[in-house]
């Protein structure tokens, strides 16, 4: 059975984690000297709860697991860099990951001083279970796998996902930012049946609040804690506590109609961006973005650009060559990427 005490670095294994007095004291007192604070209310004078505990309980509701099975975090790259400073001792250990893919598991790599290790994606950017098993060593801590995948936009096959979770000894970082976008289950399903999964999710793409920077990791309990231990205190801001809070409890509807229409703008966009000479291929994708191959598709980023219109160039990114990745913004703004476009494909 796996049991991420046995891998937790050892420092972090013996660390007494900073308590202020409001650990020792459940339920609302009436009056607070303990903090420091200023006691003239101005609705943001008290330190945050740093557990999240409100929240937690919305989001365990929608999402089907305790809130002892959540962290959150300032943007889910804020779980990312804990899981490096918990489980992966620097100049020694290593995490596996898969190319191309979100590039912020290298940089916290870079800053942790870990070695990170890179297994290209096959032919139709589907998972090499087998290069990705054979690149884990004893010393290999995290396995990262994001799908939907950025920016190559497709799910991976979830059979080639419970393999890995199978037979990996480490844990497996399973990144959903695009799930609400995907035809594809969660793998929140199979937190209880695998303790070295990690899932991560995030306000910032479907839920539409990337500005008050809430991210989401789903684990064991025992992942939490140690997670828990390690971040600042007050990791979460109130405001963004309260924001998240409202936005989850009385607006899941609203998000809901905007990611079918989303899904929607993305396949007319696919439709019509297929229909232009100098496009070349519009991968499927299963996320609010499109990977584009075109000829030419650093000019074409660049004269996007003096229209004002702004695309990623990831035209320089290995199985990316050529490609541009667009987001899917509002039909207007479609519309007017789709008259730009039109105009260069006349150009060249
Ligand atoms: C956008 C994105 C995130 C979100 O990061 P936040 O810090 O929560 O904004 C995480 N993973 C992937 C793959 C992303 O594309």
């Amino acid at each position: 059975m796996f049991d991420p005490i046995a891998i937790v670095r050892k420092n972090i294994k013996e660390l007494i984690p900073y308590s202020s007095a409001r650990d020792d004291f459940q339920g609302t007192a009436s009056v607070y000297l303990d903090a420091n604070e200023n006691p003239y209310a101005t609705k943001v004078n008290r330190y945050p709860d740093p557990l999240q505990q409100k929240l937690k309980v919305v989001i365990s509701k929608l999402k089907h697991v305790t809130p002892e099975q959540i962290f959150l975090g300032n943007g889910s790259d804020e779980a990312i860099d804990l899981l490096y400073r918990a489980f992966c001792e620097p100049a020694a250990d290593n995490v596996v990951s898969i190319k191309p893919t979100y590039g912020m598991y290298k940089v916290c790599a870079d800053i942790n001083n870990i070695s990170y290790r890179e297994v290209l994606l096959k032919k139709g950017f589907t998972l090499d279970v087998e290069g990705l098993l054979s690149s884990v060593d004893e010393s290999t801590k995290l396995l990262f796998l994001c799908s939907p995948n950025n920016p190559t936009g497709n799910s991976f096959d979830s059979k080639d996902i419970l393999q890995i979770l199978d037979s990996f000894k480490g844990i497996v970082v399973v990144d959903e930012a695009y799930i609400d976008f995907s035809e594809q289950k969660s793998f929140l399903t199979q937190l209880n049946k695998y303790p070295n999964l990690v899932v991560l999710q995030t306000l910032s793409k479907a839920w539409g609040m990337a500005g008050i920077r809430l991210g989401m990791a789903f684990a064991s309990k025992e992942i939490i804690n140690i997670l828990n231990s390690i971040k600042y205190p007050y990791n979460v801001n109130s405001l963004t506590q309260k924001k998240a809070l409202k936005k989850l409890k009385f607006k899941s509807i609203i998000v809901r109609q905007q990611v079918q229409e989303l899904i929607d703008e993305r396949n007319k966009l696919a439709a019509q961006l297929k229909k232009l000479g100098f496009v070349e291929k519009v991968y499927a994708s299963d996320a609010n973005f499109l990977l584009v191959e075109m000829k030419e598709a650093e000019k074409v980023y660049l004269s996007l650009m003096d229209n004002k219109i702004i695309v990623r160039d990831r035209s320089k990114v290995a199985l990316c060559e050529g490609c541009l990745r667009i987001t899917i913004g509002t039909s207007v703004e479609n519309l007017r990427l789709l008259r730009n476009m039109k105009c260069l494909n006349e150009a060249m």
